[in-house]
């Protein structure tokens, strides 16, 4: 089944305590596009500057990535810069710039708006309630954020939060959004602003989801060699949508199965700088995470 994503197409320049890049190709949206392409075909919905490679457009479209509802506006494209400390996990944002994003309305080509899943990757909580009000009952729709909206725009966040079946966040965005320090209290309290499924990231120690009343957690996969994190949260996002949008039902099986499928994707992306590590891979490559991760958890007969 289609698979709809708004959010941030972007160039990104990235330091690692190891190593450089300066603008790569990221964004939520192509993070989620692109792990997603691997289970289904993705619509997408964002907006680039006239300084977009073209290199980059033909990328999208090999993925099978329709750009109908990209916007192509004047001006540059978005920009952000972020530095990882020695511990990788913790970062700081040297800039966000906006650019085209800052008079970019979503508008969904006809052909979009009856997906029957929906991504609201990390943009504006107003630009993800101008998507919901776009589309015709879809099936599910999960949405991201992050401290930058929690705090900046806590009420259309609240709006959005009302309207979705799913949030996928970290941890400490929890604790942020809930006011809560216990997790599982900060879970129920977002469950009753809105969305009944929660998938919370915890980084290097997995993912737990909280559907309805019930727990799966699973572990991240083991990676040694961890070169940039950027984009592993959307990276994620589109190996579980994406997942969800091939077998095309959100069941409590089909769930606990995506967030393995999301944890096998993500343990790819950190692996390279950018899409690098997640634009090519097999289905083979997949299995062998997810199958890598199921046995972590597996218990003796
Ligand atoms: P993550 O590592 O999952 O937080 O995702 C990083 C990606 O999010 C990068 O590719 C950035 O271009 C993008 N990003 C960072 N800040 C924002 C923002 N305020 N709105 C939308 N996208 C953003």
């Amino acid at each position: 089944m289609s698979l709809l994503v708004v959010g941030s197409v972007a160039y990104d320049s990235i330091i690692t305590p190891q190593a450089a890049a300066d603008e790569v190709l990221g964004g939520s949206a192509t993070f989620f596009a692109t792990a997603a392409s691997h289970f289904t075909p993705v619509n997408l919905v964002a907006v680039v500057g006239d300084d977009f490679h073209h290199q980059d457009i033909a990328f999208l479209k090999d993925r099978k990535v329709s750009l109908e509802g990209l916007q192509t506006a004047p001006g540059k494209t978005f920009r952000w810069k972020g530095r990882y400390l020695e511990n990788m996990n913790d970062r700081e944002t040297l800039y966000t710039h906006l650019n085209v994003f800052e008079t970019f309305k979503p508008e969904l080509p006809l052909s979009y708006r009856n997906s029957p899943f929906v991504f609201l990757a990390n943009i504006g909580p107003e630009l993800q309630y101008a998507v919901m009000q776009q589309v015709t009952k879809p099936l599910f729709v999960a949405m991201d954020t992050m401290n930058f909206w929690i705090s900046g725009a806590p009420e259309p966040l609240r709006k959005i939060l009302s309207v979705v079946d799913g949030l996928i966040i970290n941890d400490a965005e929890v604790k942020e959004l809930s006011g809560e320090s216990n997790i599982f209290v900060g879970a129920r309290k977002i469950q009753a602003m809105g969305p009944s499924t929660l998938i919370i990231k915890k980084g290097e120690h997995g993912a737990l989801l909280v559907h309805n009343q019930s727990y799966f957690y699973c572990p991240a996969y083991p990676v040694t060699l961890l070169y940039d994190p950027t984009g592993a949260g959307d990276t994620f996002a589109g190996g579980f949508m994406g997942y969800l949008a091939k077998i095309g039902k959100v069941d409590d099986a089909s769930l606990r199965w995506a967030v393995v499928y999301g944890s096998a994707l993500a343990s790819y992306c950190v692996e390279a700088f950018g899409i690098a590590a997640i634009r090519d891979l097999s289905a083979v490559d997949i299995q062998k995470r997810v199958d890598a991760l199921t046995a972590m958890t597996r218990l003796p007969a």
